[in-house]
């Protein structure tokens, strides 16, 4: 339902928790948040009010990582248990990713996936994205072409934001038929699905277009088609008062 995405000199929990309430408004069922640091990955994800991830975080803290993600889930597929909630992560713990929208073809993936070895923890339609990413990374090596040859072999609507603890400081986006917008800042960058979550820190956005991945990186941001052709991006100044 929300997605926050962070890369910066700010701790990204704190920005990411803050973006995400920003976007409460909408509605959700659950909440979580994965950040980057000391080369690996951590998460927490919580059924229920944000008030519960926070709990869970001041009672299990996350390292400090200026890279982060965060989701508000409104579930589609599988109950909004703690297990359902977003972030999803592979088998290893090395990639980690948050959505919005709905996989149809997830079906036929999982049983893909499951053939190959992989043990999927949800219900979710979405799990199978973190899989995918794991294992197109371990192939080619960079996060972007990864989420590129995943994108292109999902059919639905979806926002995609991703992680890899093998990539510090990189935030991977896409779309199709559901919004993402980039926010740039001066040494730092953000991703969401509403450009409320970011309007704090920078009101420079950059609206991604159908069909498009995004490459976040504190200098600035690179944007292809699915097929790793530059794109073209609307870039605007958010004007309103918020
Ligand atoms: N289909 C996904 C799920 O049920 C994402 C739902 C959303 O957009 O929040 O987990």
């Amino acid at each position: 339902c929300g997605i926050v995405g962070y890369v910066g000199g700010q701790p990204a929990l704190d920005v990411v928790l803050a973006g995400l309430k920003r976007l409460e408004y909408r509605g959700y069922d659950s909440a979580g948040v994965a950040v980057l640091a000391d080369g690996g990955l951590a998460a927490a994800k919580k059924a229920g009010k944000l008030a519960n991830l926070e709990k869970e975080l001041a009672d299990r803290p996350l390292p400090t990582g200026s890279t982060g993600i965060g989701h508000t889930r409104w579930a589609t597929h599988g109950g909004p248990t703690d297990a359902n909630a977003h972030p999803h992560l592979d088998n290893a713990g090395r990639v980690s990713v948050v959505h919005n929208g709905i996989i149809e073809n997830f079906a036929a993936l999982r049983a893909e996936l499951a053939d190959r070895g992989h043990t999927l923890a949800s219900e979710t339609d979405t799990e199978v994205v973190a899989h995918l990413l794991a294992e197109s990374y371990s192939s080619c090596g960079d996060l972007a072409e990864a989420m590129r040859q995943v994108c292109r072999r999902l059919e639905g609507a979806f926002t995609l934001v991703a992680v890899h603890a093998d990539a510090p400081e990189l935030v991977v986006g896409a779309r199709r038929n559901s919004p993402l917008v980039v926010g740039v800042g001066e040494d730092e960058a953000f991703l969401a699905s509403d450009v409320a979550a970011f309007i704090a820190h920078t009101r420079e956005a950059i609206e991604l277009g159908q069909d498009q991945v995004v490459e976040l990186r504190r200098d600035g941001v690179t944007v292809t088609d699915f097929d790793g052709a530059p794109a073209q991006v609307r870039e605007y100044h958010v004007d309103w008062d918020a």
